[in-house]
């Protein structure tokens, strides 16, 4: 295991100013957090954050991110806490830490190939500062490093995922050494047959034809030197995996296949670059279609070189890059070199030439971009704190329970989530957990959340989410379904209030003798002037009229006198009789008030449990002045017989016998029903009281009636409609 001083001297090797006391705290601390934790080899488990710190300090990294390595397991693996992080090592590390303790919760999420795609989108996205990537690449690493240990199942599963995530990851982030060492450690575990064929035929060929290399490198260097140019050239075999995927990409056979050799020129400056290439071309003849400039026209992760294959000494294909000294670092320590050589003309020179030229059409931009801003800092060190990467900020990644990844525009809703996941799934919505917890369905979603949808089949989704949602497929689908399920309930509304007032006049009438008449109400068909009636744009009297029924006012009071008659109905569960809400939607009145029909009301939808009806008089609702995406309009529809409805009413009484008695006497002549009687205290007051009552009546009139008759009594000074 490396000691605390020989890692301490590791970075102040190439970094003098590092803080040394920052670094032997958080060995220490990791060291003491981890304890006697084993790794599954069998060693101590801090071996593991220091191997990560060794890999990150080769790459000449700062710091913070060297302590951000050694802290990297301890808050997901040990007691340690991001807080407690945050006081001992201060913010910087803190969110450091914090970031990988993120990504690390990632490992639920299922990893299949057909995401890989959106789960690197995703670690970038969370990794809102560099240093947190390199930091995971470098613990990706090592723990590949130490896979023998692991049991075959995880180890296949963890060589695949890195495969699909992490390699390419390195890659684009212009990595290369780590790209290729997690490549042939995964190479060989996922494909071990191929792994062994290609081996086996490479060590014949050497067998076969000695050490070609050296005698290439050889010829190349005496056409420089005889030139006069400072070159130097390094020849190696190319590794297993690159051999196969090339065979793979190219149907090869291992023999078909020339250039199993590649070389590198490593030159001064850039237009050294070009000479070299000049030489080379005049000394040996060009393979046609081989020549490529990488430096004009730069990949996508700042790759540069020029490639080159040429028909060399004993006629073998020699296939060659390049470069210059600071081309090579980047190429092959990618984001990690630049905080190096950021200050270096050449980069910048080099770089803003190629830049011009160079289509911004790859999906990786933001490398460049980074890349760019790799330019503006005084210090490397300054740079690496201050990169903070901004990917992908017009998206948020979710998952589903069982690991799907959602990709969704920032500010989606779990309304959205649903839709996304299927149509059918967004009707039914009714609740959501966002990781694990119940939550609002207008909670705006979080890069990693997971979100379970609950859903009812009874549901239709309420026409307020048409503002909650954020994705236009939500938006139609929501539209879609409430128009149909709102014009069907208008409709059947309609034809109810209709039926009932034929009823009452002891008659009936056909659709047919119905749509003959409605033209008159400028309609064109029986159903569009019932969906009228139900939506409240026609009343059930006009269709009588219209089909000429004398409609006498009277009838309606001796209806509703019979009415108040009648016992209550306790315990019948009946529906809420309101429009303007889809069918199955839970419905509730405002306790405080209650609510009566003939009275104004409004709704107000809470996601996830459902609407609440309040008069429009409440004061409650100024709460919601700021949200007018929560309010639906809400309208009475049909009451059954003999329905009743809550309404909270406040009395101010002469405090003196029989009072109350009085105040009982007129609701049970009336009709009314108490709920709920509530003796208000007033301090310092003997000679009134005030009460509270919720009452159940049939309507608004009936109500009235009763709190005129209230007003009427002697005791009574005061009777009004709470409006809390
Ligand atoms: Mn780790």
């Amino acid at each position: 295991m490396m000691r605390q001083y020989e890692l301490v001297e590791r970075v102040t090797r190439y970094d003098p100013d590092a803080n040394e006391d920052l670094l032997n705290r958080a060995y220490v601390y990791a060291m003491k957090a981890h304890g006697n934790q084993k790794r599954e080899s069998g060693e101590a488990y801090f071996n593991h954050p220091l191997e990560v710190a060794a890999i990150l300090a080769d790459m000449k990294l700062d710091d913070a991110t060297i302590a951000a390595a050694l802290l990297h397991d301890t808050v997901e693996d040990t007691g340690a806490t991001t807080e407690e992080i945050g006081e001992k090592f201060g913010p910087e590390i803190a969110a450091l830490v914090d970031g990988l303790t993120k990504i690390k919760q990632l490992d639920r999420v299922t990893r299949e190939a057909t995401q890989a795609e959106n789960l690197r989108k995703l670690l970038l996205a969370m990794s809102k500062d560099v240093r947190v990537l390199l930091v995971k690449l470098a613990d990706r690493l090592h723990n590949l490093r130490t896979l023998e240990h692991v049991k075959p199942e995880k180890r296949t599963r963890i060589a695949q995922e890195t495969m699909d995530i992490y390699a390419p990851l390195a890659g684009r982030m212009g990595m290369q050494l780590v790209r290729d060492e997690m490549e042939d450690i995964c190479f060989r575990i996922l494909n071990p047959d191929a792994n062994k064929t290609i081996c086996d035929r490479l060590d014949r060929l050497h067998a076969e034809s000695g050490d070609v290399i050296r005698e290439i490198e050889r010829a190349l260097m005496k056409v420089f030197q005889d030139r006069g140019l400072n070159a130097q050239v390094f020849g190696r075999e190319k590794r297993p995996y690159s051999i196969w995927r090339k065979m793979e990409r190219k149907n090869l056979s291992l023999d078909q296949l020339s250039d199993i050799f590649g070389f590198r020129v490593i030159v001064d400056t850039l237009d050294d670059c070009y000479r070299a290439l000049g030489m080379m071309h005049r000394a040996w003849r060009a393979v046609p279609g081989r020549f490529k400039d990488y430096i004009s026209t730069p990949k996508q992760n700042d790759y540069r070189s020029l490639h080159t294959t040429v028909v060399g000494p004993h006629h073998m294909r020699v296939e060659m890059q390049i470069r210059t000294r600071i081309m090579h670092e980047i190429a092959e320590r990618g984001v990690a070199a630049h905080a190096l050589y950021k200050d270096t003309a050449e980069v910048k020179v080099a770089e803003t030439g190629a830049r011009e030229g160079a289509a911004e059409s790859n999906a990786y931009r933001w490398l460049r971009h980074l890349m760019e801003v790799l330019q503006e800092g005084d210090s490397p060190k300054e740079f690496l704190e201050h990169t903070r990467l901004e990917l992908f900020h017009d998206q948020v990644f979710c998952f589903t329970p069982k690991g799907q990844l959602i990709a969704l525009p920032r500010g989606a809703t779990p309304i959205d989530f649903a839709y996304a996941l299927h149509t059918s799934i967004g009707d039914s919505c009714v609740g959501c957990r966002i990781n694990g917890r119940h939550a609002p369905l207008v909670t705006t979603l979080n890069n990693g959340d997971e979100v379970e949808i609950i859903r009812s089949d009874a549901q239709v989704p309420p026409p307020a989410w048409e503002a909650i949602a954020k994705t236009g497929k939500a938006k139609a689908a929501i539209r879609r379904a409430t128009r149909a399920a709102i014009r069907k309930q208008f409709a059947g509304l309609g034809r109810e209030i209709v039926t009932k007032l034929l009823e009452r006049h002891k008659l009936t009438y056909s659709d047919k003798q119905i749509a003959a008449a409605v033209p008159r109400l400028g309609h064109k068909n029986a159903d569009d002037a019932l969906a009228a009636v139900g939506k409240g744009d026609l009343s059930g009297t006009d269709i009588l009229k219209a089909l000429g029924i004398a409609v006498d006012e009277g009838d309606i009071k001796e209806a509703r006198r019979r009415l108040a008659q009648k016992k209550p109905e306790k315990g019948g569960a009946s529906a809420i009789p309101v429009r303007g809400v889809a069918a199955g939607m839970a419905l509730k009145f405002h306790t405080a008030t209650g609510a009566v029909p003939g009275e104004r009301i409004v709704g107000i939808v809470t996601p996830g449990e459902g609407i609440t009806i309040y008069p429009i008089f409440a004061q409650a609702l100024e709460q919601f002045d700021s949200q007018p995406e929560r309010w639906v309009d809400l309208a009475w529809g049909v009451a059954e017989e003999g329905q009743r409805f809550p309404a909270r009413i406040h009395l101010n009484l002469v405090n003196e016998v029989g009072a109350l008695a009085q105040v009982t006497q007129v609701i049970g002549e009336q009709g009314g029903n108490i709920d709920e009687l509530q003796l208000v205290k007033r301090e310092g007051v003997s000679d009134f009281f005030d009460l509270t009552i919720l009452l159940e009546v049939f309507d608004n009139r009936h109500l009235n009636d009763i709190m005129n008759g209230l007003k009427a009594k002697p005791s009574v000074t005061q009777a009004v409609r709470v409006t809390g």
